[in-house]
């Protein structure tokens, strides 16, 4: 089972959000997407969740165009995490996860057996079971965001899209949401394609690193491939300096603070 996308370009006017973009996941595979804001990563994902239609390139899921699919039919492969994952109305957890279920379930027909097993399974993966009965808006914003990924979950999916998934959380939250996806990917042969701005994050965690800049993708490799001071510098505009993780081996970066040069400083002065 594959997600590929063919050289995708998308407009929302005259200027592409995402241009001659090709990028292939499989199932078991972590990929991490970086870039600037406004580089085109949250449209390459609604492209290749089916959400947008791009306007050159094509789309296949399992060799099959993603637009002579369903809805239902994409929603029983592919699940995704958006930016902002608020709900409006006060559901309880129970009842948000068990949306997840919906592109599975049959017409005015109830849960079944297997349902409320993959529900329950799925809020025990993300350690929400305790919260069950809970309001969505008596949850912390850390919660809230593991009720979106249990409700992601519950889909069953070859494929896990997520945009920003643990921006605005503290490390804690952070590393036990990525160690969920890596497990999902190793042990459940899930396809993940996390869109993040934590470089060093992304470093330890995905096994292929996208650089997005001016939607169109500079890069595509191993994070030693990809961490590198030069392309740091053209896609961030950084001074940075790469050192291997002293525990796991993969690329860290630290960034070269400017205060010290005079530019910086006639700008204040
Ligand atoms: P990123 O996720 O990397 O921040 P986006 O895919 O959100 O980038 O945006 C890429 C470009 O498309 C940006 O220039 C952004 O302003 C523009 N854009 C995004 N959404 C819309 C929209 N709905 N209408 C017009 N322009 C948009």
């Amino acid at each position: 089972m594959r997600l590929d996308a063919f050289s995708i370009c998308y407009k929302y006017d005259i200027i592409p959000a995402v241009d001659d973009v090709s990028i292939s996941l499989g199932r078991g595979e972590f990929i991490s997407v970086l870039g600037p804001n406004g580089s085109g990563k949250t449209t390459l994902l609604r492209i290749l969740a089916g959400t947008l239609e791009p306007c050159a390139g094509k789309v296949l899921l399992d060799n099959r165009s993603i637009r002579k699919m369903s809805p239902r039919s994409i929603a029983q492969r592919i699940a995704v995490v958006p930016q902002n994952g608020y709900i409006p109305f006060p559901f309880s957890v129970l009842e948000v996860v068990m949306m997840g279920r919906e592109p599975h379930m049959r017409r005015f027909a109830g849960e079944s057996r297997h349902d409320i097993d993959v529900v329950f399974q799925a809020m025990k993966i993300t350690g929400i079971t305790h919260l069950a009965k809970r309001s969505m808006f008596d949850l912390s914003f850390g919660e809230r965001q593991r009720v979106i990924i249990a409700r992601a979950l519950a889909q069953e999916p070859g494929f896990l899209l997520l945009d920003e998934p643990t921006s605005h959380l503290d490390p804690g939250y952070q590393m036990g949401i990525m160690d969920i996806f890596k497990s999902l990917s190793r042990y459940e042969n899930i396809g993940i394609l996390v869109i993040s701005h934590d470089v060093n994050l992304a470093s330890q965690y995905g096994d292929r690193l996208v650089m997005l800049n001016k939607g169109k993708k500079v890069a595509d490799g191993s994070p030693w491939e990809i961490l590198t001071e030069e392309i740091l510098e053209e896609v961030y505009k950084v001074k940075a300096v790469i050192k291997n993780h002293p525990v796991i081996d993969c690329p860290q970066v630290m960034l070269v603070p400017g205060f010290d040069e005079g530019s910086a400083k006639s700008n204040i002065l």
